[in-house]
């Protein structure tokens, strides 16, 4: 902190960031936030990555929005609260009156709380009347959602960060996490220092591919065959844990038939891994006393992104490696809260708690608790499809601190899409490229100005706490909320986000033993099940979330589009510890930006060589449906024929190339496979 001490307030809360859910105390001088400092943070303890301690300068930034904007002959020109939310009445009114509730659609957010997205859950649901209602989560861990739902009744991470150092073995799949959730990943690199066998599969050479004891370098998108491998030599080797399979799961017998074809030798041939280290592998985890995986989105953003999931869930269960201390699957959630907005019902086909709309005695719970006459049964639109059917059976849309212009696959046919809207609202803290496109803009609050809570990647909800006042006219996005609702004459008020929570903690068995008052003792894991109950540190003791753990006998396919010879590289995409998600935070920290100011494609030696180009040269990189320019990084990190970016840099809008087919079940795009061709600019 830049300040004397005794002129400074500490307010502790939690990180905005990423899904980790570090506590800090943000230094308060003379209502400004001047810096961050440790506490000693429940998950974190002292430890902070760089983002969490340098990213606080957004709070500040000039850019912030201060007052709502309404767009006039093409141009956004300043309003008052009563004029927007009017205008909005009035549009959506209309478009509900014309062409009914489901030509609504509603993003919510992952970077907000979780009271406000359980009433934006209520918004959809109680006041337009559809279950149009989704977020980024789709694009992230839905197929983890559907797939560990399906085979164990809950989608959440079954461990926690605490037991990481009891796990004598751990597989990372598909995740960077000391760029992704850098404070989880020195925890697992202490690990490894301390003994525990690691493993990494990736198609990339990461920070902890570097410092594991196998590097499975998988080529892209063959993480079935892989882990049916896995399966295969346990299986033949007699390694299973035949009284966790007989007692605890069901339909193994058709998943032993699909796994007999995946002999080492086989999967050789599809992943390029070793037979003989896929044996060793096979060997190290069945033996294991505590197996702990951890994957994120290069399991999930494919077009078999559940049945990857399902892969992973059948081996634990193979060698019952789950339900107890240190063993199990731990999806890394990647956004601050996007475990919490999923929890609160931000899904086009649950409620809080993952409690389905398709279930009448549902419906008629939420129905009589939000006072209204019934609920509707139709289950909502995707992300995808609501872009998808702008223009067509969507005719308005609520985007709130959503950015799916650059978060989007195939970003130019989503500008393109929102232009078809009749009307967009967008509420968010930063007039993002998103909003360029609303005739409406909401300005929210920032973390540092509300109260509320966010649920880290391992079910631990946390309290958020207000350090300053709302800048300029911003509001807290619950207060918006209830004011949109109220206008459109559903009286909603609350006196706090405690007594929001309050509301959730009544209608959600997972959530029904939290509340603000106990959070101020300290946070608590779900599920917790009522005011006495401890919550719950690791998942599926004893018995399954949904009683028998489920098999899925899964094949391997290959990805949508592979290279040719008119695009002969895969481009794969995804994040850099400096930044988080579009940028719109941390592009204008006067910090992280300082640290990593621009972005680049990462090339191996020998392609940049047959391509002409030296660190630093500008490539044109273009897929079937658009091209960007990006500098040139020459790495190790990536295979010949594999290029690789984030996609956090709006000067480098990388989804334009991305491919938007999807997982048939979560419905997630492909992020990680397209193919491209790359010329050297000028
Ligand atoms: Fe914030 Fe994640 Fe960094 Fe922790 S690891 S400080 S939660 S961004």
């Amino acid at each position: 902190g830049k300040g004397r001490r005794w002129e400074v307030k500490k307010v502790t809360t939690t990180c905005p960031y990423c899904g980790v859910g570090c506590q800090f105390d943000l230094n308060v001088k003379n209502g400004k936030v001047i810096g961050v400092t440790s506490t000693d943070g429940e998950v974190n303890g002292r430890a902070l990555c760089v983002k969490g301690r340098f990213g606080y300068g957004f709070i500040h930034h000039p850019d912030r929005l201060t007052t709502p904007l309404i767009k006039k002959d093409g141009k956004f020109v300043e309003a008052t609260w009563d004029e927007a939310v009017d205008l909005i009445v009035k549009k959506i009114g209309s478009i509900k009156e014309k062409c009914g509730p489901d030509a609504l659609g509603l993003l919510s957010s992952a970077r907000v709380t979780n009271e406000e997205n359980y009433l934006m859950n209520k918004l959809a649901r109680a006041v337009i009347g559809t279950n149009n209602i989704d977020h980024c989560a789709r694009l992230c861990h839905a197929p983890t959602v559907a797939g560990m739902a399906t085979a164990y009744g809950s989608g959440a991470m079954t461990n926690s960060f605490a037991e990481i150092p009891g796990a004598d073995f751990i597989l990372i799949s598909g995740t960077n996490t000391t760029d992704t959730h850098p404070v989880a990943g020195a925890m697992i690199k202490q690990a490894a220092r301390n003994g525990s066998t690691l493993v990494v599969v990736d198609p990339r050479k990461t920070e902890l591919a570097k410092l594991a004891k196998y590097h499975l370098q998988i080529k892209s998108g063959t993480d079935i065959a892989l882990f049916n491998g896995l399966a295969n030599v346990i299986i033949a080797e007699g390694l299973c844990d035949k009284e966790f399979v007989n007692n605890r799961t069901e339909d193994f017998e058709a998943f032993k038939a699909t796994v007999a074809k995946y002999t080492p030798e086989y999967v050789e041939g599809i992943t390029g891994i070793r037979a003989e280290t896929i044996r060793e592998v096979a060997l190290g985890y069945a033996k294991a006393k505590n197996a702990s995986i951890f994957f994120t989105m290069g399991i999930t953003q494919h077009i078999c992104g559940t049945h990857n999931v399902f892969s992973i869930a059948n081996l634990c269960m193979l060698c019952g490696q789950i339900g107890k201390e240190s063993s199990g699957v731990n999806p890394l959630r990647g956004q601050n809260n996007v475990q919490g907005s999923c929890d609160m019902g931000a899904l086009p086909v649950v409620y809080t708690g993952y409690q389905s709309i398709t279930v009448e005695e549902n419906r008629k719970k939420f129905a009589a608790a939000w006072n209204v006459q019934e609920l509707p049964a139709k289950i909502g639109l995707t992300v995808g499809e609501l872009l998808g059917e702008c223009g067509k059976s969507i005719k308005g849309m609520y985007i709130m601190g959503e950015n799916p212009v650059i978060s989007d696959p195939d970003a130019n046919q989503v500008m393109h899409e929102l232009k078809k809207l009749d009307f967009l609202v967008v509420q968010d803290i930063f007039l993002t490229e998103t909003a360029q496109f609303a005739d409406v803009v909401l300005p929210g609050a920032s973390f540092a100005e509300k109260d509320g809570t966010f649920t880290n990647t391992e079910r631990h909800v946390q309290l958020v706490r207000k350090a300053i006042e709302p800048i300029g006219n911003s509001k807290p996005d619950w207060e918006i909320i209830c004011m949109v609702a109220t206008a459109m004459g559903y009286p909603m008020s609350y006196g706090s986000a405690a007594e929001i929570m309050d509301e959730v903690a009544s209608l959600t068995p997972s959530y029904a033993g939290i509340s603000f008052a106990r959070l101020e003792k300290g946070s608590l894991q779900w599920p917790c099940l009522s005011a006495d109950h401890p919550g719950t540190k690791f998942l599926h003791s004893g018995k399954f979330a949904r009683g028998l753990g489920k098999f899925h006998a899964v094949e391997h396919i290959p990805p949508d589009e592979l290279p040719d010879n008119e695009y002969p590289f895969i481009l794969s995409t995804g994040r850099r510890r400096y930044h988080y998600h579009t940028g719109t935070m941390t592009q204008r920290t006067g910090a992280l930006e300082v640290f990593y100011p621009t972005e680049y494609l990462e090339v191996s030696c020998p392609d940049a060589e047959k391509l002409g180009v030296c660190d630093g040269d500008r490539v044109r990189v273009a897929s079937r449906r658009g091209q960007v320019e990006v500098a040139v990084k020459i790495t190790d990190t990536v295979v010949p024929g594999l290029v690789f970016t984030s996609f956090q840099y709006p000067d480098v809008p990388i989804n334009r190339l991305t491919n938007p087919a999807r997982d048939p079940i979560s419905k997630i795009p492909d992020l990680k496979v397209c193919a491209v061709k790359i010329d050297k600019v000028g």
